[in-house]
């Protein structure tokens, strides 16, 4: 893919031309939330652009839909579908690149490219979509079995299940943030003598507050209520992929979640990176998942092998006193079971997916000790110290704390990435 003309593209940046992911920003001009795309250190805001007079001609399949990218949120976009998106993604490619055929729309317009190509650093990010439900799933093989083994030790450490269905449950949407947006510590109920019988829980701020790497998937187009997604359709219903954090309380989880799985030890916050990279910006990027030794209910056999995408994974914690560590680097290609596969699954009952639900992968974690995703892991279940930059350690976070994800793909200059999924722990609200 040709350059870029749009100036400050590092070639590190994980908005390279070849990747244009979409948000949600605020301008001093804009004050309103609105559509944009990221190039590089730049955003190009489609609000304003789209006060060009020939936007119709440039973009025939929004015609009928004039005023999208003044919404606040991308939902009616998602809702247009796959080849909407990419008949779009291609007009704003050539639009930005140096070779572009259309230079008197934006290369050569000063008066535009002044109002239209902001710096990020002048923008504000909001949450990308209206989330009506969140489903975290656990699909994260070497995640299940490192976990299953430090409680039911490596015999059983996969529930007979795993390898049969992408095992997931209901989350919740309305503590879903954006990037950069802190995190109380949560109260709740946990056990602090777990020899003591009967069991004596108190309630006061997690002690084990953990992050949960993951991927996100956005819907697109929705299903009716009784009529599943097929899984070699589910392509069509997805809109993109986001960064996620699926903050974790282990104390809390650990005393609350039998016999109907984690509540309150989950649904204080999960965080996502505020760029949705588009389903055909990841294609290239496909690889093989976790090989799956047992045969598959036909509903979920995709029929092809290259199902998930190789995303270079990196967790970095920043501690109060400005140390850096690197605790985790990893990729997504350890899933075992795809997107596609957990939206068969989900909606096999009839269950139906709506524009701008997000589902989760699950953590993500790789088979060796620098690659796993949580806390619970890195430091064996509360165990063993994590050494950190600046003679510090951790087991789980304390206060001040920030935890920063990047995921990216792709060659310099040619890089296809989500930026950053970011947030810093505050301390708890003393108890009313
Ligand atoms: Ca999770």
């Amino acid at each position: 893919m040709a350059a870029t003309w749009v100036p400050d593209v590092s070639p590190d940046s994980p908005f390279s031309l070849a990747n244009i992911p979409f948000g949600i920003i605020s301008s001093p001009a804009n004050p309103a939330p609105h559509v944009a795309i990221a190039i590089g250190s730049q955003v190009l805001d489609l609000k304003v652009l789209s006060s060009y007079p020939d936007f119709d001609d440039l973009f025939p399949a929004l015609k009928n839909y004039p005023g999208i990218f003044s919404n606040s949120t991308l939902n009616e976009f998602a809702a247009l579908g796959r080849p909407v998106h990419r008949e779009v993604r291609s007009t704003i490619q050539n639009l930005l690149s140096a070779e572009t055929s259309r230079p008197e729309i934006l290369k050569d317009n000063l008066g535009l490219r002044q109002d239209a190509v902001l710096p990020q650093q002048k923008v504000k990010m909001h949450l990308p979509m209206s989330i009506g439900d969140y489903t975290d799933f656990y699909a994260g093989f070497h995640h299940a079995y490192y976990v299953g083994a430090l409680f039911r030790g490596p015999q059983a450490a996969l529930q007979p299940n795993y390898t049969h269905l992408p095992v997931g449950y209901h989350g919740r949407a309305s503590s879903i943030v954006v990037s950069g947006t802190p995190i109380k510590r949560p109260f709740g109920q946990i056990i602090t003598d777990p020899t003591a019988e009967p069991k004596h829980p108190t309630t006061a701020p997690s002690r084990r507050l953990d992050i949960e790497l993951e991927l996100g998937c956005f819907i697109s187009i929705p299903n009716e209520m009784g009529s599943p997604i097929k899984v070699t359709n589910a392509e069509d219903h997805i809109f993109g992929y986001v960064l996620l954090n699926d903050w974790s309380a282990r104390d809390i989880q650990t005393w609350e979640y039998v016999p109907l799985g984690p509540f309150n030890g989950k649904n204080f916050a999960t965080t996502i990176s505020p760029w949705i990279v588009l389903a055909d910006a990841l294609e290239p990027f496909r690889t093989k998942q976790i090989d799956n030794w047992t045969p598959l209910q036909g509903y979920l056999n995709e029929g092809k092998e290259e199902n998930i995408f190789g995303i270079e994974l990196q967790v970095d914690l920043e501690t109060p006193q400005g140390d850096s560590t690197r605790i985790c680097t990893t990729s997504s290609k350890y899933l075992m079971w795809s997107f596609p596969q957990m939206i068969a699954h989900h909606t096999l009952g009839g269950c139906p997916l709506r524009t701008g639900d997000l589902l989760g992968s699950g953590t993500i974690s790789g088979p060796s000790q620098g690659e796993r995703g949580s806390f619970l892991e890195l430091s064996e279940g509360g165990r063993k110290d994590i050494m950190l930059q600046g003679m510090d350690v951790r087991r789980f976070l304390k206060d001040g704390d920030r935890i920063t994800i990047q995921g990216v793909c792709g060659e310099p200059g040619q890089k296809v990435g989500f930026g950053e999924c970011t947030g810093q722990i505050l301390q708890a609200t003393p108890q009313l």
